[in-house]
């Protein structure tokens, strides 16, 4: 059974057709990158799966059961979480506690028995934290506000907020947008190795070719709302459809 699924997926703002009749599914520990064309339709895409937005029609299943009804949320609750342009983080509280308070969230929200039986101390809590700072390489910053920290650093606490909830699905969307060249190396590092030693389900949007076709087990190719591709990279690389409508065409 596919982990997510989306059937028939339309949305639409006014004329504007953003989700185009769109059917894909992910599995388990599989590692899929979202591409196209500014505007394709990408973002919308993820908004849906959070629901963020409502669909026009057609429908998202995750583990089997229709998320459409849900709230964000529940969505959250249910092992879907999304790192990046969103405002996970506690500016003027403590790299540390916020990554207690993403814990702790874990715990409180999912219900999910695993949890319930680790987090159920203060000392179980601060495990996962300082686990999750170590894997995103923030521990020595553990004390500062992170407020303070610099851009890239930010942004992976951010991961690191969204990790730290063990999500079963984690969405992120341009991740490296805005990022030095060495905030972007030290993000794909990080999820390459998070990948390896957890085990990672993701739904990435990336316009970086580089990252997308080192990261990926699969990528879905979108162009005006419709999937046009889909397939391994190399399978990716060669498609013509897609050379035409993005590789070779339009640089974002
Ligand atoms: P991408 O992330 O691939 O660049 P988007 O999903 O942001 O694309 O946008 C897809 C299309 O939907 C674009 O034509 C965009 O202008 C339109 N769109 C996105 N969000 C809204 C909105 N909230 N209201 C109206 N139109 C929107
Ligand atoms: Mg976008």
């Amino acid at each position: 059974m596919a982990l997510l699924e989306t059937e028939n997926l339309v949305k639409q703002f006014g004329g504007v057709t953003a989700t185009d009749d769109v059917s894909f599914s992910i599995h388990e520990d599989e590692r899929v990158s979202l591409i196209g064309p500014n505007g394709a339709g990408k973002s919308t895409l993820i908004n849906l799966i959070t629901r963020r937005l409502d669909p026009t029609s057609g429908d998202i299943r995750f583990q089997g059961e229709s998320i459409v009804k849900l709230t964000p949320h529940e969505v959250v609750q249910r092992g879907v979480s999304k790192s990046f342009q969103s405002a996970s983080i506690f500016p003027t509280l403590s790299v540390m506690d916020n990554a207690r308070i993403a814990a702790l969230g874990a715990e409180h929200g999912s219900f999910r028995f695993n949890f319930l039986k680790r987090l159920d101390s203060h000392a179980e809590v601060d495990d996962v934290a300082r686990q999750t700072l170590t894997d995103v390489g923030l521990w020595s910053q553990r004390d500062q506000p992170a407020e303070d920290l610099p851009y890239g650093d930010k942004r992976r606490l951010e991961i690191g907020i969204a990790l730290a909830a063990e999500p079963d699905l984690l969405l992120m969307d341009e991740p490296t947008a805005g990022m030095s060249p060495e905030e972007t190396k030290a993000t794909v590092d990080l999820i390459e190795e998070v990948k390896r030693e957890r085990g990672l389900t993701f739904l990435l949007v990336e316009h970086d070719m580089e990252i997308v076709f080192e990261v990926s087990d699969r990528i879905i190719v979108l162009n005006r709302g419709e999937v046009i591709a889909t397939g391994t990279p190399d399978e990716v690389r060669e498609n013509e459809a897609v050379q035409d409508a993005y590789l070779g065409g339009v640089d974002e």
